[in-house]
């Protein structure tokens, strides 16, 4: 019988690597194992047609050792609660990473978004923000957006939290529109920092630095900056995928038109370049390529796939794209793979800009906002770097290192409570 996909023993599994690589004490990291909290909600809204429908919703806050709890609402149909402890989790990893001062959270709501109306999606996205308002606000816990939630989302957010406490508190979520607290930089701040990594990446395995063939799963938030970027630095960006399937082009996409073409249709489906070819998910994940960028959802690369990838390294733009099984193999096969918890965290640290200068109640100009963005995700990459050479280890795993230190690290600092 088949095992299902449980993306939180995922996590577990390379956290117990980790934790060993360092020759730590079980005493010392079994708290990491476990969420801190986890809140499960009903979200009940009126539909547009008179009814009444329920909805089931999550915020799951796995550390706040190292400060407020930070993570995304994800809306998605098949969302369930060891994806969401998975995805903040990761969170608190990728901030001890990127060594900003945050723990980890996610929420999620249990919905197919694209079968709401706009106002149906304002009223859960507020019904839900009240139903975990006992545990989120600017020192306790900051929403961003994540998969089909975005900066309108985020406003409602930020709205609903300030109208019931009476004033307007643009700290309690990041990824907002600008005319409310949003920061420059954010809405392409992921795709900025895999595009950063990339490039690391390429430096470090002597590949070319532009001209490199590079496929992407997902054309959203995080892949559709992603595409765009790298394409600007000169390279071609052969594949590009969404859920209704993809397009592969030897030769490299016209990336600004394929983004012209999602912005007008809301969707890839039907896009149809000169020497293009139409492929599925599937095939974009073994496409010929050097690198291969999925920025989709988890579970993307695994032992049915694995031995079937042709690039040579794997940016991870997506949190958890890749099993622990395919991990594996795609290890003895030598190809590199740069994970979550580092290459997707430049949206979390612009996140940390927009809530910083929330808090402070000043503004930082876009070239302030990428330059800091960028020695970070630089200092960051070569860290990593220095403990896969001095550790023999995978990237993953010396992400993991890094992280499980600080956060151990912070522990014996803060003492075991009471
Ligand atoms: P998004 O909703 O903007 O885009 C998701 C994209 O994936 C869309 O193009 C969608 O069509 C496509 N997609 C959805 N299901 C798919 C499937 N089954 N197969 C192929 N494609 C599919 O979301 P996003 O914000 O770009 O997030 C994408 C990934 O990046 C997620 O794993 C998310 O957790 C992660 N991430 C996002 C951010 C951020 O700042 N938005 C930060 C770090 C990590």
């Amino acid at each position: 019988m088949e095992v299902a996909y449980n993306p939180y023993e995922n996590m577990l599994q390379v956290l117990e690597l980790a934790a060993h690589k360092l020759g730590l004490d079980p005493d010392e990291y079994e708290n990491i194992k476990y969420p801190e909290r986890e809140l499960k909600v009903s979200i009940p809204i009126r539909m547009d047609n008179g009814r009444k429908k329920i909805f089931e919703g999550y915020r799951v806050q796995h550390s706040s050792c190292r400060g407020p709890c930070k993570g995304g609402i994800r809306y998605h149909p098949e969302v369930d609660i060891d994806e969401v402890k998975a995805l903040a989790a990761w969170m608190t990893f990728k901030c001890a990473v990127v060594n900003i001062p945050y723990g980890g959270a996610k929420g999620a709501v249990k919905v197919d978004p694209s079968q709401l109306s706009k106002s149906e999606l304002e009223r859960l996205t507020r019904r839900f923000t009240a139903a975990i308002i006992p545990i989120i606000g600017p020192e306790k816990d900051i929403p961003a957006p994540d998969v089909n939630t975005n900066a309108e989302v985020m406003g409602w957010i930020m709205d609903t939290y300030s109208m019931l406490h009476g004033y307007a508190i643009p700290g309690v979520v990041t990824g907002k529109p600008l005319d409310i607290g949003g920061s420059l930089g954010r809405p392409e701040a992921t795709g900025r920092g895999v595009s950063i990594i990339t490039q690391e990446m390429l430096k470090y395995l002597g590949m070319p630095e532009k001209d490199v063939r590079i496929a992407i799963q997902g054309m959203g938030n995080v892949g559709g900056i992603s595409a765009k970027l790298l394409h600007e630095q000169g390279h071609k960006i052969v594949a590009v995928s969404d859920v209704s399937g993809g397009i592969y082009k030897g030769d490299g996409l016209d990336i600004p038109a394929v983004r012209e073409y999602i912005a007008r249709n809301g969707t890839l489906a039907g896009y149809a370049p000169d020497g293009g070819r139409k492929i599925t998910n599937d095939e974009l994940i073994e496409c010929d390529c050097e690198v291969l960028i999925p920025c989709a959802l988890q579970n993307q690369i695994t032992d049915a796939n694995a031995e079937a990838v042709r690039a040579r390294l794997i940016i991870e733009g997506a949190n958890g794209p890749t099993a622990v099984e395919a991990d594996e193999i795609l290890n003895k096969k030598g190809v590199i793979i740069s994970p979550d918890i580092l290459s997707n965290a430049g949206g979390v640290v612009v996140s940390y800009f927009e809530w910083v200068q929330n808090i402070q109640e000043l503004t930082w100009d876009e070239d302030q906002i990428n330059a800091t963005l960028k020695k970070i995700m630089v200092n960051s990459f070569a860290q990593v770097l220095d403990i896969v050479q001095k550790s023999n280890v995978t990237f993953r795993v010396a992400a993991y290192m890094l992280a499980v230190s600080k956060l151990v690290k912070a522990q014996n600092t803060r003492g075991l409570f009471p």
